[in-house]
C-alpha cells in the first residue's frame, strides 16, 4: 500500500503528462506556480531527459512545482548518478511512472552516429556519452538508417536498460509502475510517445 493517497497509477500518471504537453503545444499552460494551487504534491513521475535548453521538460509536459522529478544528462545517457536518482524517484518518492524523453536534432546523439560512421569519438569526458549512445545505433556496421531512427533507437534502449533494474521487476509485473519512452518534436512541441 502506498503511503502516498491520491497516488496515481501508471496509466494515469501517463494520462496527465499527455494532457500536460496537449496544454502546452496549444500555449495554455498555467504559470508554474499557479499550478497545483501552489501546493506542491507528491510527483507523480521521472523523467529522464537530455540537457538540451530547447527541452525544458516541466513546460514541455505542462507541470508546474512539485509536480515531476527529472533527471537530465546530454542525450539521456545513464550513468550510475541517474541511474540512481531514478531508482530514489521510484523507491523512496514512489513514483508510478519513469519516462524517457529524447528529442530531434539531438546533437549527442548526432555526435554518436557519426563517431560510428567516421571511427573518430570526441577527446575528453564527451567521449563516455558517445560511447555510451554509439551502441543504440541500428544495425552496426550499415549506414542505412537515418539519424531519426538512430534517436528513436537510443530511447528504446535506454527504456530497456532502466526495466532491467532488479528493484522495478516485481513493480513492473504488477503494473504498479510503467517505463516508457518518448520523443520531443522541437517544431511542433508535441511529445510523441514511443
Ligand atoms: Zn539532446
Amino acid at each position: 500500500m502506498s503511503r502516498y493517497l491520491g497516488r496515481p497509477d501508471p496509466v494515469e500518471a501517463l494520462a496527465r503528462l499527455r494532457a500536460g504537453n496537449v496544454r502546452f503545444t496549444l500555449g495554455t499552460s498555467p504559470p508554474a506556480r499557479a499550478l497545483n494551487g501552489g501546493v506542491a504534491p507528491q510527483p507523480f513521475a521521472v523523467v529522464v531527459g537530455c540537457i538540451d535548453a530547447r527541452v525544458p521538460v516541466e513546460a514541455v509536459f505542462g507541470q508546474g512545482i512539485g509536480a515531476i522529478c527529472v533527471v537530465r544528462s546530454a542525450g539521456h545517457v545513464l550513468d550510475r548518478a541517474v541511474m540512481g536518482s531514478v531508482e530514489f524517484a521510484v523507491t523512496d518518492l514512489e513514483v508510478p511512472l519513469v519516462v524517457v524523453l529524447g528529442h530531434d536534432d539531438c546533437r549527442a546523439v548526432a555526435a554518436a552516429y557519426e563517431a560510428v560512421r567516421t571511427g573518430r569519438r570526441p577527446a575528453g569526458a564527451r567521449q563516455y556519452l558517445v560511447d555510451e549512445i554509439a551502441p543504440a545505433m541500428p544495425t552496426a556496421g550499415s549506414v542505412d538508417y537515418s539519424l531519426d531512427e538512430a534517436t528513436r533507437s537510443h530511447i528504446h534502449r535506454t527504456v530497456a536498460t532502466l526495466r532491467q533494474a532488479d528493484y522495478l521487476k516485481e513493480a513492473l509485473a504488477a503494473h504498479r509502475i510503467d517505463v516508457v519512452g518518448g520523443i520531443y518534436r522541437l517544431e511542433s512541441g508535441h511529445v510523441e510517445m514511443l
